[in-house]
Order: structure tokens, then C-alpha cells, then sequence
């Protein structure tokens, strides 16, 4: 069963071990720390406990376990995170497999993995070879460094029809199971050309595809000018490109190149930059643009837009200008305006630079700065449509309105909605209600294509296994540094504990915190969390990290105040919250007028305004807190008292 697994993949491997291999970790007392993969940040507040074996981000406030990091970072549901630890921990996931039902075809999937393997290290072996020092040099001289060619395991495809597929028959593979991995083609014995099969790439460089987790699945094959026409052994002129065909472990509608690469910073930048080749991927990356992908010259389609959301909502766009009228890319644009993500559209504004990995091989670095400079897709095709027609004449302002509306009437937000009615009005000088009545009226092929790709692109219901623990809220940050602090030492906060006003807090927090005064002196941390809901425990463990990490060397005066700027903090947060809510109240009333209502919902948004100032100064708020304290009456008095009675005595008192 699942939760079998789960134990037995935890027994196995080490937390920081796993993290370790995305994260550069430093030892850091009992912990490790890091710069954390999930957020941009440059001084590390991201920490994994091995005695805990969990992990957990002071900043963006994400953590858990091994299977919830994996999850994270991978952007995968929990059967894939299952498959990549249990291979990691060499575990076989016998029961989850049989579970499955299909096992020929998850064997077939298997060896075809392993021969697209086999393939990559050996077309990578052939840069050794005359040939193959030939097409390295060609690479280089494109502008890739050693290491990127490295980094991304690019190769060479000898010049030979059955160079790979003896290579590959050696180590125990069949024709069948060669020509499924798309690495070799059936003879065609009408031919006369004789039985067997015949490698698919020859004489040609290769780029591994490879698929989420980086095993490949699938080349890219491209000729290479070495002064004559590519012409390959047969005598046939080549094509400059080819793909693997479709298999059981590649479909190119599902991938994008260089996705097992950029996927972190993706994540990390909440941006993803399109190219369209793999070079210009490549040479993007290697100039510090790692966030980046190549739609290797295939349309966007729906499965590649919900691959990229799990790492961000954000795409830019970047073409030649050609390209940027051309029907796919509108179609891809389309697409990804009607899932809700925010577009932005980069322009080479070099004419000799046809494409990105022309401009970073003649520009360098200054692509990192370009690549900022994108502007929203809409500001795009409306400054190209200004450009290219006069808005006087009534074709002009017809054309201005194909050009932009396919965008515009995808928007969203009503309110970027509304922004373009106004700048199309002004600019073509027509009342707003007309230009939307145009917009709105446009016919493209983009609803029938969204349309149709909708059904293509539902969810798969398989009956997969679940998490065995579903997420549920957790406390939020300010409630975890509270505890955190109280957690380093709760003998200094005997006072203030027995007067904390529960209701600021998060119903889990108040409970640890009821828990920890109720416990035994001296406090002792294991006691906690024994006495604790299994729900409570790893709220309770993020805390005590942070207790450990943040508040290793305040003295207890330091400490105190920390609690105090903390509660004052959420103070404020509530009383802002209901601030807000009173104001909806007040325009009802009005709109009701209904005067007794208004004056008492006036004289608690005057009330509140006040006691809002007041918690600005730490000192009275110190006194407050305090002084309730000293009286013997019970918690809710007290809490009353401290938000009403005696808040308005302190507040008379300072503005005397
Ligand atoms: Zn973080």
C-alpha cells in the first residue's frame, strides 16, 4: 500500500540527502541551510533538520517532508513522487504497480528509457571521432560552451546505417523494441534494400529530449554545414531537422525542450521565456536566462501550457518579427491569454540577429537585460498595429481592430479590459461602446481551436493512488514566529502566556500555546509533542526550526520584545481586517439609512482607528498586556478588557 511505501522509502534515505540534490546545502549547527528553490532570495533562510527530517522555508513559509519536497520541486502529483523516491531509495513498488493493471506496457515504457540511454551516451561518445570533432567544432563555433554541450549531452550521429542500432542490439535489445524507441526504421523490403532496420540519425548532431525528470526521451537530429550541401550517404538532399516520431515515452505536444533544466528557475523567476529552437534554448541558458524553454517549432498546445503552470503564470514570448504574425504563434498566444496567464512579448531589435541564439552569441550577457525589457503581448501587437496602419481611414481602423481584438477580447481582467477599450477609442478616435462592439463581434479560429483542445486536454482520471495525508491550512507565518520565540525559552514567558489574547492567534497555535502552560517546568520540547494531535505536530516542528535557527542567541530581553512586536503585528492585522469589513457596513447602512446602525458602526471604526495608533508604540502596548495580567479575572475578560475599557484609558492617557 501506499502509506508501506511511504514508511519504507523514509527508513532508506536521508532528507538531506534528497534535498541535497536540488539545494546546495550548508551545515549550519544541528540543520542545513540553503537559498531556497521555491522563492527569490539571496541570504539562505530555507532549512532541512535531518533529526526531524524535514525541510521548511522561513521565507515563502513552505516545508514538509521528503514526498511533499519532491512534489514541490518536481511540480508532480504524488504516484510520480512515489516512483522517484522509491527508484531513489531502490525500492520496487510491487503493489502500486500491479495496482495499475497495464505492466507490459509500464515494461515496454522501460526498456524504451533505457535504449534512448544508451543512445544518448553513445552519440556523445562520437565527438571523439574524426567526424565527430568535425560537429563539435561546428558547436562551438555556433557559440556553446563545452560545458553547455556537456550540461545538455548533446552528440553526434555517425555517418553510418547501422552504426546505434548494432551498438544497442549488443547490449540485448530487439530490432522491435529499437524501432519503438524511434531510433531506427523498419527496411522496406519491396525495396530490395534486404530485411532488418536502419538507424534513423545519421550524420547528424543530436539533442536528447528529455521529459520532466530529465531521463530522455526522444533526439533532435540537425545537419551541420561543413561547406557542401548536407547531403547524406544515399545521395539524398537531408532535411536540416528531424524528430523521434511519436512513441509510448515521447509526444512532442507534451514537451518542451529543456523543461528538466529550467524548471527551478522557472519556478524561482515566477517567469518562463519561450524560443523557438533548441540553440537559441541553449544559448539563452548558457548566457544566465535559465528560465527557459524552445517549443522546438511546434506550436504551443494545451498540455504544454498546463506543464508550465505548475511552475509559473507568466510567459514571455520571444520571436522574430515574421513570426510574430504568424497564425501558430497568434493561435499559442491565444491559448495561453484564455488560460489566465500573463504574456509579455520580446522583440530582437537587431536585424542581424535572426533569432536569440544568434543575439546572445553576439551580445553575451546583455540578452539577460533584453529579456527584461518584454513588453505586455497587448502593448505589443497595439504599438505593431499603430506602426503599420493610419488610423484616418475606415480600412485602417478595421485592420487595427483584427490585429489587437484577438487579444483583447481574451483578456481576463475587466480592468486591462476596460484600459484597451479606452487606448482603442482614443486611437482610432470611434466612442468606446462601438469599438467594443467590435471586439467583441471578431471571429477568429481561436475560439474553435480553445474549444476543440479543451476536450484534448482534460485531466486524465485514472485511479491513481492519493497522498495518504491531505493538506489542510496551516498556521501562517506570524503565528509560527510567535510560537518560535515562546518555544525558546516558555519559562520567560510565564506571564504573558497566561495573558495572550487567543483570539489574534490561529485556533492550533492557541492550543500548543494552552498546551506548553499547561506543561510541566522545566519545559521540555518532546513533552509537546507528545501531548499534540498528529495534525498539530509538523506546524509544531516548523516552529521549533525556527526557534533553533532564528532565536539561537537573544537574550530573554530580546526575546520579550520580539513577542511583543509579533502580537502587535497581529493585532493591527486584525483590527485592519475588520477596518475593512466595517467599511462595506457603514455604505449599507447608508444606503439603508438606517442612523442608529451608522452611529454604532462609526463609533467602532473611530474606536478602532485609535486603537490602531496606539499599537504603533510598543511600550504602551507592553503596559497593556501587563497590566491585565496582574488582574485575576479569566481569559475573556481579560481579552475584553485589553481590546475595549483599557485600551481607551491608555489611549486618554497618551494624548494628554
Ligand atoms: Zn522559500
Amino acid at each position: 500500500m501506499a502509506e508501506d511505501n511511504v514508511r519504507k522509502i523514509k527508513d532508506r534515505l536521508d532528507i538531506v540527502d534528497v534535498v541535497g540534490a536540488y539545494v546546495k546545502l550548508q551545515k549550519a549547527g544541528i540543520n542545513y541551510k540553503g537559498r531556497c528553490p521555491f522563492h527569490n532570495e539571496k541570504t539562505p533562510s530555507f532549512f532541512v533538520t535531518p533529526e526531524r527530517q524535514i525541510w521548511h522555508c522561513f521565507g515563502c513559509a513552505k516545508g514538509g517532508d521528503m514526498f511533499e519536497f519532491i512534489k514541490e520541486i518536481e511540480g508532480v502529483e504524488f504516484p510520480e513522487v512515489l516512483r522517484i523516491l522509491a527508484a531513489k531509495a531502490n525500492i520496487q513498488l510491487e503493489t502500486f504497480q500491479s495496482r495499475g493493471g497495464d505492466y507490459a506496457s509500464k515494461d515496454a515504457k522501460t526498456s524504451l528509457y533505457e535504449i534512448c540511454e544508451l543512445a544518448t551516451k553513445f552519440f556523445e561518445k562520437q565527438f571523439q571521432s574524426a567526424m565527430g570533432k568535425k560537429a563539435l567544432a561546428y558547436l562551438q563555433a555556433r557559440g556553446l560552451t563545452d560545458e553547455t554541450i556537456k550540461d545538455f549531452r548533446l552528440g553526434f550521429a555517425p555517418d553510418d546505417w547501422e552504426a546505434l542500432s548494432n551498438f544497442i542490439k549488443l547490449k540485448g535489445y530487439s530490432d522491435k523494441e529499437i524501432v519503438e524507441a524511434g531510433l531506427a526504421i523498419k527496411r522496406d523490403e519491396t525495396k530490395g534494400r534486404g530485411n532488418g532496420i536502419y538507424d534513423r540519425f545519421r550524420s547528424r548532431i543530436t539533442f536528447p529530449i528529455f521529459d520532466i525528470s530529465g531521463q530522455v526521451v526522444g533526439f533532435t537530429g540537425r545537419v551541420f554545414e561543413t561547406g557542401d550541401k548536407p547531403i547524406d550517404s544515399g545521395g539524398e538532399a537531408m532535411a536540416k531537422y528531424i524528430n523521434t516520431p511519436g512513441t509510448l515515452i515521447y509526444d512532442k505536444s507534451r514537451i518542451l525542450y529543456g523543461l528538466s533544466k529550467a524548471k527551478l528557475e522557472i519556478k524561482r523567476a515566477d517567469q518562463c521565456v519561450l524560443v523557438e529552437g533548441n540553440m537559441d534554448a541553449l544559448m539563452s541558458y548558457q548566457a544566465g536566462v535559465q528560465n527557459v524553454v524552445a517549443t522546438s517549432g511546434t506550436a504551443l498546445t494545451p498540455h504544454h501550457l498546463r506543464l508550465l503552470q505548475r511552475y509559473t503564470k507568466n510567459l514571455g514570448f520571444c520571436f522574430d518579427t515574421d513570426q510574430a504574425g504568424a497564425a501558430a504563434t497568434r493561435r499559442g498566444i491565444g491559448l495561453a491569454l484564455a488560460g489566465q496567464f500573463n504574456i509579455k512579448v520580446l522583440e530582437l531589435r537587431d536585424p542581424e540577429c535572426k533569432d536569440p541564439a544568434d543575439f546572445v552569441k553576439k551580445y553575451g550577457r546583455i540578452w539577460v537585460d533584453t529579456v527584461a525589457t518584454a513588453k505586455p503581448v497587448i502593448d505589443y501587437y497595439f504599438d505593431r498595429a499603430r506602426a503599420s496602419f493610419n488610423p484616418t481611414s475606415a480600412e485602417s481602423k478595421k485592420s487595427i481592430i483584427a490585429a489587437v481584438a484577438p487579444f483583447v477580447k481574451r483578456l481576463q481582467s475587466e480592468v486591462e479590459y476596460a484600459h484597451w477599450m479606452n487606448q482603442l477609442a482614443s486611437l482610432l478616435r470611434i466612442p468606446e461602446q462601438s469599438v467594443n462592439a467590435d471586439v467583441v463581434a471578431f471571429k477568429d479560429d481561436l475560439d474553435q481551436y480553445i474549444e476543440q483542445n479543451k476536450e484534448a486536454g482534460s485531466a486524465p482520471t485514472s485511479s491513481v493512488p492519493v497522498a495518504p495525508t491531505p493538506p489542510r491550512e496551516l498556521p501562517d507565518m506570524m503565528n509560527e514566529a510567535l510560537l518560535s520565540v515562546v518555544l525558546k525559552n516558555p519559562a520567560v514567558f510565564r506571564e504573558e502566556l497566561a495573558a495572550v489574547p487567543y483570539e489574534l492567534l490561529h485556533p492550533q497555535t492557541a492550543e500548543t500555546i494552552r498546551q506548553i502552560s499547561s506543561l510541566p517546568q522545566p519545559f521540555v520540547f518532546a513533552d509537546l509533542m507528545a501531548r499534540s494531535a498528529q495534525a498539530d505536530i509538523l506546524p509544531l516542528e516548523f516552529a521549533q526550526l525556527r526557534s533553533q535557527e532564528l532565536w539561537k542567541d537573544f537574550t530573554d530581553e530580546q526575546l520579550k520584545a520580539e513577542f511583543y512586536t509579533l502580537l502587535g503585528v497581529m493585532r493591527r492585522r486584525a483590527i485592519n481586517a475588520r477596518l475593512t469589513e466595517l467599511q462595506f457596513d457603514v455604505r449599507e447602512a447608508e444606503n439603508s439609512k438606517n442612523t442608529i446602525q451608522l452611529a454604532s458602526l462609526s463609533r467602532e471604526f473611530q474606536e478602532l482607528v485609535k486603537q490602531l495608533a496606539i499599537s504603533y508604540n510598543p511600550n504602551v502596548k507592553k503596559e497593556i498586556v501587563q497590566k491585565v495580567s496582574q488582574t485575576e479575572s479569566s481569559q475573556k475578560e481579560i481579552y475584553q478588557k485589553e481590546a475595549g475599557s483599557s485600551v481607551q484609558k491608555e489611549s486618554s492617557q497618551e494624548t494628554v
